[in-house]
């Protein structure tokens, strides 16, 4: 995971809130479910049922160009 470059504080019931640009980045909107996972390095959000526009995976999305691409892919086009 690499650092977003933002800090956010847990309020008493627990709640963050997402800075906008992360929001816009992953296009986020109201009332979308997150999926949390567990890594070793921490909590992991991922807006729910994102997929990759090439094969379908789920493996670490990351956003290129406003389309969810997963790790596989991301390396296959980096290496053409
Ligand atoms: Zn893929």
């Amino acid at each position: 995971m690499k650092p977003a470059g933002f800090l956010c504080k847990i309020d008493k019931l627990g709640r963050i809130v997402i800075p906008k640009p992360l929001r816009d980045k992953y296009n986020i909107q109201t009332d979308d479910a997150l999926e949390m996972f567990t890594e070793p390095e921490g909590i992991l959000l991922r807006k729910y049922g994102m997929s990759c526009i090439f094969c379908g995976g789920d493996d670490r999305i990351t956003m290129f160009k406003g389309k969810p691409l997963c790790q596989g892919c991301l390396d296959k086009l980096q290496n053409l």
